[in-house]
């Protein structure tokens, strides 16, 4: 089975997988701004499970590898995910990399590539008090996708976030990006928010536009 190379964190509270072949489609070059494709991590990616805290809690949703792998060719793809438990003294950060190390692989073990994945720890309240700050990175906070913009040169207003709550919509308004919530009964909706079962869903809708990086052989 293809196995990821590595996993390393950057500034930023940023995990970058490192992948062993060149299999991977052509990425954007420094300084082009790029348009991407921002994904939440639960209820997105993963099954919605409350908090994990270990990587044998991740169960990877139906059609998530495929629409990942269509969605690279023409997206930067890149995680912005709260996870709280961090603050919450339920997982380290070294244990969330090792989450996001398995996550990456079971993806990159069916053809899918993440540029990044994005986290923020923090939670008001939180128990341990270093993660207790009002952060700006806290979805419906901005924070993550401004940060990812800057790194990657993200060209927001071709860019999309998906995700299954509120919170994702308003990060993406936040940011500037269209978003498409996944996974909510229409009633629920807000007007104006795209809307998909799924991933999968999400996908079509983001590649029947225009926006994206040019195909392989393109003009
Ligand atoms: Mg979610
Ligand atoms: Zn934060």
């Amino acid at each position: 089975m293809k196995r990821l190379s590595g996993m390393v964190r950057l500034e930023g509270n940023i995990h970058i997988p490192s992948y062993p072949d060149d299999s991977r489609p052509a990425r954007p070059g420094p300084g082009s701004a790029s348009p991407a494709v921002f994904l939440d991590r639960d209820g997105v990616i993963v099954e919605e499970v409350g908090n994990v805290t270990h990587p044998g809690q991740l169960c990877v949703l139906p059609h998530v590898p495929e629409a990942v792998a269509r969605l690279q060719e023409r997206y930067l793809v890149i995680v912005a995910t709260n996870q709280a438990a961090v603050g919450m003294g339920l997982i380290t950060e070294a244990g969330l990399l090792e989450v996001h190390r398995e996550m990456a692989g079971r993806l990159y073990s069916r053809g899918a590539f993440l540029d990044g994945i994005c986290y923020c720890p923090h939670r008001p309240g939180a128990a341990l008090a270093a993660y207790d700050v009002q952060c700006g990175c806290r979805k419906p906070q901005p924070g993550m996708l401004v940060t990812a913009a800057a790194r990657w040169g993200v060209d927001m207003s071709r860019s999309f976030m998906v995700g299954d709550r509120q919170g994702d919509m308003d990060a993406a308004r936040a940011a500037g990006v269209r978003g498409i919530r996944v996974g909510a009964s229409p009633a629920k909706q807000h007007r104006g928010v795209l809307s998909a079962p799924d991933l999968a869903g999400a996908a079509d809708i983001i590649l029947s536009t225009t926006g994206g990086m040019p195909e392989k052989g393109a003009g």
